[in-house]
């Protein structure tokens, strides 16, 4: 959100409410939870014949679930800065060039206290934090991070805790509030506690080995050694329960927000910040791509007589449009109208096909000497470059700052990597020029 129009929406609400002559509509209270590094197919799954995330499918059944959501950045700093802000990378600028959200940007949390929201906030990601721009507007700002080198992680279990805490207080205040949570156990290393092999019925005794570690994934990408399907089945099986154990506090989570009867008094978002290479092309982590491995993630809003049960919403969204969905949510349509994303409340708008942007800028300075540092003959220039995409339909049209272009398209993967007959050429120029003229724009709205 900008400043200068949240001002100006603030006078025009006032004027309204001095005017209007019913009583105020008591606000929902606001919770948005982030399971970090969760793809969307990392939830509403079966192992075998048990399901990973029972308590995230119930909360789906009981909302609304965008069944094709995506991140517009592949990873915690960026992506969260989109979701408390609306703003593309681009215009909030908390990339890898800068590894901060500007103190000049709004964010919905101190939005939502101009609106006499208590403001709470529990991190399980060191990206997450004050250093990094991201506790502005909270009135409280928890960290809850586990120590992610040890295979009995209780991340979850202690950000649950905190969380619960801070409902206690709530529940008690004569005021709506927000709770953001950040859940980090589906991030590497991969090393589920006892809880989680149980939630997905897997004996670990019977894996080849119990945790999949950083230095296994950062050596397969760098290339120092290759990583094998059996090794990749590992880690999907490892990664999976992590996010069972998550599940579970989830819902120790909900659970505590029911017993308060704060639950359907609250708009509820549940989403990943970005998702997970799991061993497509050999690549592991979070980094250095566009892929739909990592920008596609789970997206569901539950908020009882406000958004549909039961409702699955096929057609694309995106991170864009948390911010003016929440504020439509809070009757503060017009605060969102500088906004380049849409509310998913308002159905007319969900009835056509949006282009959808991504970027990732260079990864430069700190993350070169970090892979220079472990990985020596890693070779970086291949991933030296940033890169944006715009997404239409079944399309992706891959953009990275050599100029290089690619059109990748879902109905035809083999050969998919340039445009390789005319038709397709026209598609990828005509799709290069709308890609550059969103970025154009966002960059000229910017400057304003
Ligand atoms: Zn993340």
């Amino acid at each position: 959100m900008i400043r200068s129009g949240v001002r100006t929406a603030i006078a025009i609400a006032l004027v309204f409410s001095l005017t209007a002559c019913e009583p105020e509509p008591v606000p929902p209270h606001i919770v948005v939870i982030v399971l970090d590094t969760v793809r969307a197919d990392g939830v509403g799954v079966k192992l075998g014949e048990f399901p990973v995330t029972p308590v995230f499918d119930r909360l789906a059944d009981e909302g609304t679930r965008f069944e094709n959501a995506y991140a517009v950045a592949p990873w915690t700093l960026p992506s969260h800065a989109t979701l408390f802000t609306g703003l593309a990378p681009s215009q909030h600028k908390a990339v890898h060039e800068n590894f901060v959200l500007g103190p000049q940007y709004l964010t919905l949390a101190e939005f939502l206290k101009t609106r006499d929201y208590a403001t709470h906030a529990v991190s399980s990601n060191p990206w997450v934090t004050k250093s990094r721009g991201l506790a502005q507007g909270f009135d409280s700002f928890e960290v809850a991070f586990g120590n992610v080198d040890e295979m009995t992680d209780k991340g979850a279990k202690r950000a649950t805790d905190l969380a619960i805490a801070v409902l206690d207080e709530a529940a008690s205040a004569d005021r709506p509030f927000h709770l953001f949570v950040n859940y980090l156990e589906a991030h590497l290393p991969y090393a589920p506690p006892d809880e989680g092999f149980e939630a997905i019925r897997v004996d670990p005794a019977s894996l080849e080995r119990r945790v999949f570690s950083i230095a296994e994934a950062e050596a397969i990408m760098a290339g120092t050694r290759e990583g094998t399907a059996e090794e990749f089945e590992l880690a999907r099986t490892l990664y999976l329960a992590e996010i069972a154990y998550q599940d579970r506090q989830l819902g120790r989570l909900i659970d505590a927000l029911r017993e308060r009867e704060l639950l359907d008094q609250s708009l509820l978002v549940i989403t990943a910040d970005h998702g997970e290479e799991l061993g497509r092309a050999g690549m592991t982590g979070h980094e250095f791509t566009l892929s739909d491995d990592v920008l596609s993630i789970p997206l569901v809003f539950r908020f009882p007589g406000r958004v549909p049960s039961g409702g699955r919403v096929a057609l694309p969204v995106s991170h864009l449009d948390v911010v003016p969905t929440v504020l439509h949510a809070i009757d503060e349509w017009e605060s969102a109208a500088d906004l380049e994303g849409l509310s998913l409340l308002d159905t007319p708008s969900l009835t056509r096909e949006r282009p959808l942007l991504a970027e990732y800028a260079e990864p430069v300075t700190l993350r070169e000497e970090y892979w220079k540092n472990r990985h020596p003959d890693f070779d970086t220039s291949k991933w030296a470059v940033a890169l944006r995409s715009l997404r239409k339909g079944d399309r992706k049209l891959l953009e990275n700052s050599r100029g290089e272009i690619t059109l990748i398209d879902k109905n035809r993967p083999a050969g998919a990597s340039e445009a390789d007959d005319q038709g397709r050429q026209i598609i990828a120029r005509s799709m290069h020029e709308e890609l550059s003229a969103w970025f154009d724009r966002l960059n000229r709205v910017d400057r304003q």
